[in-house]
């Protein structure tokens, strides 16, 4: 049994907010820091983002701590080299999906299908405004009729209609730890946006949550900024 698990999202929480995501790539000082206690006695480390898979694996990869990719459908456990599927993965979903948008994107010219593991979305902000908008809802119907009784949520963004895997979200983390067969005897999360709201609610009652940042948040405790978030590690 790890006497204590520490969950950390990325971006915002253990490095600042970049203009492009691009170059939030992990300082050497942090890669130290993480090193660091993730070799302090009893102490499992995870980093957890909404990054896909490839990414958290070339700036992290090489540590000794578990990733979750994509807000927790990924989990590369400690040591580990593949990648599972936190969520079961419902089959041939993607298949029926895509011979929806299809005729869509065909139809409207500017839109175009963008495909992750757990989500597709169809995005038009390019196409006609007028049309495209016309274009999404009678889409947004049809997928409706045709997804009804899938495990999916269909979610409407800024000119993206989105499908993706219903109850995928940073919370399954906590309930993957916590069910674990050696659940850990202290959880301490970090994050510092609405995607971390989710790991906060899923804490079980004698876990910790640290929101980085100002704002309302479900976190009791809070810290001010990654700076004073590699601090407190420092500390640890
Ligand atoms: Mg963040």
């Amino acid at each position: 049994m790890s006497p204590l698990a520490l969950l950390l999202d990325y971006d915002g929480t253990l490095v600042p907010i970049e203009a492009t995501p691009e170059i939030a790539a992990p300082d050497d000082e942090l890669l130290r820091l993480l090193d660091h206690v993730a070799h302090r006695r009893g102490t499992v480390v995870h980093v957890i983002s909404g990054r896909p898979r490839d990414v958290l694996e070339r700036w992290l990869g090489a540590l000794p701590i578990a990733l979750w990719a994509e807000h927790g459908f990924w989990y590369r456990p400690m040591g580990a080299v593949e990648w599972t599927p936190a969520s079961e993965i419902p089959q041939g979903w993607q298949d029926t999906v895509k011979a929806i948008l299809r005729p869509f994107t065909a139809a409207t010219p500017g839109s175009l299908i963008e495909e992750k593991s757990a989500s597709l979305t169809w995005h038009y902000r390019l196409a006609d405004s007028e049309f495209g908008a016309r274009q999404a809802r009678e889409l947004r119907m049809r997928l409706e009729a045709a997804l009804g009784h899938q495990p999916l949520e269909i979610r409407e963004g800024k000119k993206v209609i989105e499908v993706g895997l219903r109850g995928v979200h940073k919370g399954l983390a906590i309930q993957w730890i916590v069910r674990s067969a050696e659940p850990p005897r202290a959880l301490i999360a970090l994050g510092d946006d609405a995607t971390d709201e989710d790991m906060f609610a899923a804490l079980p009652a004698h876990a910790v949550g640290i929101h980085v940042g100002h704002g309302p948040s479900r976190a009791r405790h809070w810290l001010m900024n990654p700076a004073a978030v590699r601090e407190w590690l420092m500390l640890l």
